[in-house]
């Protein structure tokens, strides 16, 4: 679990980001394509009754299983050659071992690494407790966070670096349903420091509006 006490430092690649390189993701064609009209931020929102701990692992868990299958449906193209470091647009992720070391991994590996570490917390009895009666640990709300970081440093990377093999899939209205609900789960309840998010603010800033949450439009249903 130490792993998770690591930092996930984010730092530039030394290389301009084509300005000129268009994001094919903020394609207004592909920005509207979604797979449902559900409202994500009533969804998202904590029914009564439930309790919050409840709610989060709920829904981590099944983001996680969800950015797992949507990277698995790219993952043939992500390989050590296509995507050397852990790239998402001109910011690149390192990941940090349970020493706290820096490791130098490429995309594939960093994605194995959040993978099949939080494969183990979330399917961890005392972390992610499903029996009647059990709490969970106290560390439990900032291993959400970590854990919501990672699932979006992969589902950044999807955008950044697979998009086109996304679109060629078909599978960008998944991708982009996927986006907003994640956003807007993590957006509710604060789990992810918007310093790890800004690299792709524009694609939230379409896809569900900006804002810390409460006020934000759905820019893209205005169109
Ligand atoms: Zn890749």
């Amino acid at each position: 679990m130490d792993w998770l006490m690591g930092k996930s430092k984010a730092k530039p690649n030394g290389k301009k980001p084509a300005a000129e390189e268009r994001k094919l993701y903020l394609e207004p064609e592909y920005t509207k394509s979604r797979i449902t009209d559900f409202e994500f931020k009533e969804l998202v929102v904590l029914p009564r009754e439930i309790d919050l701990n409840e709610w989060l692992a709920s829904n981590t868990t099944t983001f996680f299983h969800h950015v797992n299958l949507q990277y698995s449906t790219i993952s043939e193209f992500c390989t050590g050659e296509t995507c050397q470091t852990m790239a998402v647009c001109n910011t690149q992720h390192y990941w940090y071992d349970e020493r706290g070391k820096k490791v130098k991994c490429t995309a594939p590996q960093y994605v194995d690494f959040v993978m099949s570490s939080v494969q183990k917390l979330v399917t961890d009895e005392d972390i992610f407790p499903t029996k009647y009666g059990k709490e969970f640990p106290l560390s439990f709300e900032s291993l959400v966070k970590k854990i919501c970081k990672y699932l979006f440093h992969v589902l950044a990377h999807i955008y950044s670096s697979h998009f086109k093999e996304t679109l060629a899939l078909e599978l960008h209205g998944h991708l982009n349903t996927l986006y907003i609900h994640f956003i807007l789960f993590v957006r509710e309840f604060n789990l992810v420091d918007c310093k790890e998010t800004t690299v792709m603010g524009d694609l939230t800033e379409v896809l569900c509006g900006s804002g810390a949450g409460a006020g934000a439009q759905n820019h893209v249903k205005e169109r």
